[in-house]
């Protein structure tokens, strides 16, 4: 049995039980083994006993740990009815009735007989959860002062402490035994219970059971339950039937305790932080250093990224004035190759004039002759007229040369624009002295160019062939050979000279730009002729002729079959 008052105590108890078991039940002896909480444990889970007699409480506990079952509850005198015996009483002093209600207790001192006590603690515990208060916290300071539970009483008294926790009835005891005056302490939180003759702080619980555990035989069970019912009352204490225990199991699910502590399991965020909170400090710390990380790294990628937009500004601005100086250059380069055609021009223009002038004087001869035949009149305007647009033509021309505007690719056959320059260019050769042969392909694809462009490259070089080759004398009389011709998928375009060829410096720097041989040369054709090309895809170079002089060639890839 439970000796929650000591070994001695207990056993004058219960021994009229034991005595009378002895008696009744014939072929077994029974011993009475007082047992604290922890060794009631140790001795029921090694089968060291065969029955038990506990508080309500422990009674759950070894009903779910180890299969024991009621046979009897106890029947008290003292207590009206078995049901509703066990209850506790929360005593303050009488001088104090500031402190009527258990909500009262919150911040207040109060004794225990012991936090493990079923009516002596855990029944008031569930009256304070059931009114939000959690005792360990809500409670200022709960002094435990072991047995026996007068302690508690005199506590109180004392001033010690604010209120005190008795089992129900013993309040009553003391009074009658003297122990205390009536009125010298006043029940807090007193409830209305008919079924208890006492005054009571709590709801009621069952009296303690007589219980066999899962191993004792069922025989013997039956002959000690039987025997049990029928011992009759020693100093007002006797067995009656088993009573119902669900109370004290709600007890226990809402205190989270004995069977059901592993509900406690789910620790509260307060309880974690408190026990835990090195780990938390760290973790914040963690936590902090990560945002100031991120900050960080946000403040940099901002700073570079206003530096790479001012780069790329830079750089566009950089761009944009290349570009126009490529523009300026270029222009200025047709510009030079048409001050070195100007005379090219002039004698282009003087034909047609010429024609003009003796046209003019013709028909101004037949008219101051009187013989105005108006037929012929008529042929010689037509024939000026032609003249005149031949000479528009050609100023036509060279304007569409000279005049800066925006390259625009067009599909192109390339045997038209080598034409188109010739066209240009073949009268300045011929007077020169110098023959241009032309021999054009057929069939060649088409190719995706700027025009103008492309009659720069051309003139550029055919312009350097004349260079090179007048001054040659007879030994130049092959001319100048214009050859375009299938090439690397694309069309080639080769321009052979019999001029005077490359020193091996030139051959070197032929495509620097400022590299010239020429006193009045500026050196820029052939170095921007090279970019022409590379910027339609396509390749530029020189090579020597077996013989004599120099073949430019160059090739550009065929446009897109149109979509
Ligand atoms: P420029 O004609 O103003 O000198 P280019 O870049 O067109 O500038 O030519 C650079 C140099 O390359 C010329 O001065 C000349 O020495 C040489 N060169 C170009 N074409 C030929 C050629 N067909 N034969 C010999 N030398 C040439």
């Amino acid at each position: 049995m439970l000796a929650f008052q000591g070994a001695e105590r207990a056993l004058r108890t219960w021994e009229p039980t034991a005595a009378h078991l002895n008696r009744s039940v014939g072929g077994s002896r029974f011993v009475l083994v007082p047992l604290d909480l922890d060794a009631m444990s140790r001795a029921v889970a090694g089968r060291e006993v065969d029955f038990v007699i506990t508080n309500p409480g422990n009674y759950i506990a070894l009903e779910s740990g180890f299969g024991a079952t009621r046979l009897v509850t106890v029947e008290s005198e003292r207590s009206g009815s078995p049901i509703a015996a066990i209850g506790s009483t929360v005593v303050a002093r009488g001088d104090r009735p500031d402190l009527d209600t258990l909500a009262g207790l919150k911040g207040r001192r109060l004794a225990v007989v012991s936090t493990e006590a079923f009516g002596g603690y855990q029944v008031l515990w569930r009256e304070l959860a059931a009114l939000g208060l959690d005792p360990s916290d809500d409670l200022r300071e709960i002094r435990q002062t072991g047995f026996p539970m007068e302690r508690v009483a005199q506590l109180v008294r004392d001033g010690l402490v604010d209120a005190g926790v008795l089992r129900a009835c013993l309040l009553e005891e003391m009074i009658a035994e003297g122990a205390l005056a009536p009125g010298e302490l006043r029940v807090v939180g007193r409830r209305d219970e008919p079924k208890l003759p006492c005054a009571v702080s709590s709801r009621l619980y069952p009296d303690w059971p007589f219980a066999k555990l899962a191993e004792t035989s069922h025989d013997l069970a039956k002959q000690v339950a039987a025997a049990l019912l029928s011992m009759p009352a020693v100093d007002g204490q006797a067995w009656t039937a088993p009573q119902d225990y669900t109370q004290v199991h709600a007890l226990m699910q809402d205190l989270e305790i004995g069977p059901y502590a592993h509900l406690r399991q789910h620790l509260n965020l307060a309880e974690l932080a408190r026990r835990h909170w090195q780990w938390l400090v760290i973790a914040a710390m963690a936590v902090l250093w990560w945002v100031v990380h991120v900050a960080r790294v946000e403040v940099l990628v901002r700073r570079r990224t206003a530096e790479l937009e001012r780069e790329i500004a830079e750089r566009e601005r950089a761009e944009n004035d290349a570009a126009r100086h490529r523009a300026e250059r270029d222009q200025f380069s047709r510009l030079g190759i048409l001050g070195e055609m100007a005379s090219n021009i002039a004698h282009e223009l003087n034909q047609p004039l010429a024609a003009i002038m003796n046209y003019a004087r013709g028909m101004s001869r037949m008219l101051d002759g009187g013989q105005a035949d108006p037929a012929m009149l008529a042929d010689g305007a037509q024939a000026v007229a032609t003249q005149a647009e031949r000479a528009a033509a050609i100023i036509q021309r060279i304007r569409g040369f000279v005049r800066r505007r925006k390259p625009r690719r067009e599909r192109l056959d390339i045997n038209e624009v080598v034409a188109e320059t010739l066209a240009l260019f073949e009268s300045l050769a011929g007077r020169r002295g110098i023959a241009v042969h032309v021999h054009l392909a057929e069939g060649l694809p088409g190719v995706s160019v700027d025009r103008g462009e492309i009659q720069q490259v051309l003139l550029n070089i055919l312009q350097n062939a004349v260079d090179a080759t007048a001054g040659q004398g007879a030994e130049a009389g092959d001319g100048i050979t214009v050859r375009t011709s299938p090439g690397e998928g694309g069309v080639k375009v080769a321009v052979r000279d019999c001029g005077a060829g490359l020193s091996q410096e030139a051959e070197a720097r032929l495509f620097e730009p400022f590299f010239t041989t020429k006193p009045e040369g500026l050196g820029l054709g052939l170095s921007i002729c090279r970019t022409i090309i590379e910027a339609h895809g396509g390749r530029l170079w020189a090579s020597a002729n077996p013989r004599r002089g120099l073949t430019l060639r160059f090739v550009i890839p065929p446009a897109e079959a149109p979509a």
